[in-house]
């Protein structure tokens, strides 16, 4: 089995990273990984283009998803409900628009926030994370996959957990010719962004998605990878060399940070307009998760510690820059 039995169907979605690829993967059983975005125009693109590889959806037989973002999983609201649905645990709550998880993402980040140096009285006015979620859709995992597992219908391939982008992210693995479908993880044009998410309920610390992300690249390196398709854009073949580019641009922005802080104490949204000053109102949750990333990051190598000021703003600043 070759990659020519992996296909990819490409649908349009609203979002500035434009068309999102799945795959079809014809093994033991069609299997469908990711199941683009909740809209009419995707859905008809995409029936199109699984007519022309000689299916129809009543065909697949499993979904698997490599995140919970609404691009990878929205047409699973037009597809069978008795379709079994694969992914990690953690995209349960995000799929199904669990209510409790949403109530609780929103009070989280709403502290969070105010802990960034955003004014109270502007958070009614910022984009909210849940207009996005009605290209989502609602369903229920079938079986949750973590590192290491195997997936039925689909022999040769590797669940691996790849968090950073999304905590429910994986990728698919085989090892037999070392094709990877490797979702949102890392993407031959853009880089990919990791994302803020709450802690699970119960524990007190979010996750650090930038961290997390570069030891999901490092990851990567331990395979060989012979190519890796992709959620948006190309496959990518040249992994080794794309991930080194991809740190080495961060440690870049870290250092631009890092500049920024010398010169005084900063909180996160001052920060975040003075990296961003032209995007940040527009890609508000993109551009704070940016920003918090490069602060984990620089704090995780002792560039840089956090004190809170008074009640509420959480302040950085450079060390021994006083
Ligand atoms: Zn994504």
């Amino acid at each position: 089995m070759g990659k020519e039995e992996v296909y990819r169907i490409a649908v349009p979605t609203p979002f500035p990273v434009g068309d999102v690829n799945m795959y079809l993967v014809k093994g033991d059983c069609l299997t469908l990984v990711d199941a683009g975005v909740k809209t009419e125009e995707a859905w008809h693109v995409f029936k199109r283009q699984l007519n022309e590889l000689g299916y129809e959806p009543a065909d697949i037989e499993q979904v698997v998803l490599t995140h919970h973002h609404p691009d990878h999983v929205g047409l699973l609201d037009y597809l069978p409900e008795s379709l079994p649905v694969i992914a990690h645990p953690k995209a349960q709550r995000w799929i199904s628009k669990d209510p409790q998880f949403l109530a609780w993402h929103g009070m989280y980040f709403e502290r969070f926030l105010i802990e960034c140096g955003i004014d109270a009285a502007f958070l009614p006015s910022l984009p909210n994370f849940r207009r996005s979620l009605r290209y989502s859709c609602e369903r229920s995992l079938t079986t949750a996959v973590c590192e290491g597992d195997r997936i039925d219908g689909l022999a040769g391939w590797t669940v691996l957990e790849t968090p950073g982008h999304a905590q429910s992210h994986i990728v698919l693995y085989r090892e037999k010719d070392g094709l990877m479908i490797g979702g949102d993880h890392l993407l031959a044009t853009v880089s990919s962004n990791p994302l803020l998410e709450p802690p699970d309920e119960g524990e007190t610390d979010r996750p650090k998605p930038l961290l997390q992300y570069n030891d999901s690249l490092r990851k990567l390196l331990r395979y060989e990878i012979t190519t890796i398709v992709t959620g948006h854009g190309d496959d990518v073949t040249a992994v080794p060399e794309l991930v080194e580019k991809r740190l080495a641009k961060q440690k870049e922005r870290a250092d631009q940070v890092l500049e920024m802080l010398k010169h005084g104490p900063m909180t996160v949204f001052d920060v975040c307009r003075r990296l961003f000053p032209t995007v940040y109102e527009k890609e508000f949750l993109l551009t704070m998760s940016e920003t918090v990333g490069q602060l984990d990051y620089l704090e995780d190598i002792g560039a840089v510690t956090k004190r809170k000021e008074g009640s509420s703003y959480l302040f950085y600043e450079a060390v021994g820059s006083r």
